[in-house]
């Protein structure tokens, strides 16, 4: 089997992901950066998300696995102390696979511009450049509502619970093929409204936001945040690729959100 490991970059993720490199290495197991079956993330939940773009064009070859040198994280929930126990199930088990759903974002352009399309992992954010966003927000091809405000939130359920639970939308479990739209401070008032809650859709719906006046808005997809410019569309929906992480023992979901969020 082929591994790569990638480091939050600091001194303590470094010398563990030399440490379990060297360890791997002594399974035979092979280190290969460009085509590895296995990733292991070292660090947190941020360096997750950095890993899984970097393969992300290979998901479905590729699976990963967290191991948190901070506190406790959902895609990293392996603590330093267990590496011994992990190397060694790596290198001795046919691991079980979990899937987790994706949000795929297609931005279209004015005047014919090629479309873009990303993957995210958490979310995917829309705010505009210099101003309030103003969008039309259709779902499944239907005129929803027109959104006044900081911004709009699309999100994963494994998402859920990073920037959309900050924003008030609902923890979803990831075994949900599903997306979350969350709003961020919307105006309303007697000339201006919106839902004012979260939306979860299914994946056969589609959401869409179409700009009213402005064409310039500030797009994240995770941690990467870039200004498009001369926009006609967004798309939201459930992507078609899933990300598929390694299981080696159980930790469901909810006993991570009540360790992460309510008790140690
Ligand atoms: P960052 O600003 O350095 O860290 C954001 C925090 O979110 C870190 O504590 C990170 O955990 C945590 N996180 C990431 N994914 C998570 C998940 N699925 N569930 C729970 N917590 C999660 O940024 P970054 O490390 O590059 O991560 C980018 C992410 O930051 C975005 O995807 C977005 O979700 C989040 N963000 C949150 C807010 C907010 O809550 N108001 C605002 C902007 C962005 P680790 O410490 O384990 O890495």
């Amino acid at each position: 089997m082929k591994f790569a490991i990638t480091s939050k970059g600091n001194s303590e993720s470094n010398t563990l992901m030399h440490k379990m490199k060297s360890y791997l290495l002594d399974f035979e197991l092979i280190y290969d950066e460009e085509e590895p079956d296995l990733v292991i993330s070292v660090g947190g939940d941020g360096t997750l998300l950095y890993a899984f773009h970097r393969y992300s064009s290979r998901l479905d070859r590729t699976a990963f696995i967290g191991v948190h040198t901070g506190h406790l994280g959902f895609y990293a929930d392996w603590v330093p102390e267990e590496i011994e126990k992990l190397v060694i199930a790596i290198a001795k088990t046919p691991y079980e696979i979990v899937e987790y759903p994706l949000l795929e974002t297609v931005v279209r352009y004015q005047n014919g511009g090629k479309e873009t399309r990303y993957l995210a992992l958490n979310e995917s954010t829309v705010k505009a450049d210099d101003a309030t966003l103003v969008m039309d927000v259709e779902i499944r091809g239907q005129h929803f509502e027109r959104f006044r405000g900081d911004g709009l939130c699309l999100s994963t359920p494994s998402g859920s619970t990073a920037y959309n639970k900050a924003l008030g939308g609902a923890i979803l479990h990831p075994s949900l093929p599903a997306i979350q739209l969350a709003e961020m401070a919307s105006i309303n008032n007697k000339v201006f409204r919106t839902v004012g809650s979260p939306l979860v859709l299914p994946a056969h719906h589609t959401c869409m936001l179409k700009p009213v006046n402005e064409q310039d808005f500030k797009i994240t997809i995770d941690h990467l945040s870039l200004l498009h410019k001369d926009v006609k569309s967004i798309q939201f929906r459930v992507a078609e690729e899933r990300v598929r992480f390694a299981r080696f023992r159980p930790f469901p979901f909810w006993k991570r959100v009540h360790d992460s969020f309510v008790a140690d």
